[in-house]
């Protein structure tokens, strides 16, 4: 199984980085290594000294496939959920400014929280809010409708160049209000007004 998540599907997230909006899905991989145990705390890594959360919602691959059209894509997912895509902010600099991949950053052991899943019919993923809160306070107020990919978008680019089969992930990127973590916080993730996601830091 693997993770695909997107950078950049938000533009104000993307300019809050001071990033261009990108015109293809900024695309990178994380291995299954990378998922946290369901209800694990995430210690802090000895590499970096700058780890932020990026709430996201994640697509769960339910029917494999390559060169997927975006019309077929709804019948490639049935199940939703929201995930962290914890990033060593600092080592994404230094690797960014010499052009190197950002594996190092964001593919670590613990990178990828996902919530449990729920299914797409439930939810209106035109319009899904969701937010996080750090220590009680909000932090990350997003909505799907802000997306510059949509999920059939991700599903047909990414499948051009990987076969997706049952069980990847996609992480389909952060809104605005990216931020660090540090020992003893703790992120809760609503989906609506539903908390569906405890995260404490160690
Ligand atoms: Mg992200």
């Amino acid at each position: 199984m693997k993770i695909i998540c997107i950078g950049r599907n938000y533009v104000e997230h993307a300019r809050e980085l001071g990033n261009e909006i990108p015109e293809n899905p900024v695309i990178f991989i994380k291995p299954d290594t990378a998922i946290l145990k369901k209800g694990s705390d995430f210690y802090l890594p000895e590499f970096s000294n700058e780890i932020h959360y990026e709430l996201e919602v994640v697509l769960k691959i339910s029917k494999g496939g390559k060169y997927i059209q975006e019309e077929n894509a709804p019948q490639h997912y049935d199940e939703i959920a929201l995930g962290i895509d914890l990033t060593a902010r600092d080592l994404q600099q230094k690797l960014k400014e010499k052009g190197l991949p950002w594996e190092l950053a964001k593919a670590f052991d613990g990178s990828a929280v996902v919530s449990d899943f729920f299914p797409k019919k439930n939810v209106d993923l035109k319009a899904l809010q969701f937010s996080l809160k750090k220590n009680k306070e909000l932090v990350q107020n997003g909505n799907t409708s802000q997306m510059i990919f949509s999920p059939e978008k991700i599903i047909a680019f990414a499948s051009q160049y990987f076969t997706l089969r049952v069980g990847d992930l996609i992480f389909t990127g952060t809104p605005k209000g990216v931020g660090q973590v540090a020992e003893n916080d703790v992120l809760e993730a609503f989906l609506n007004d539903d908390k569906v996601l405890h995260l404490r830091i160690q």
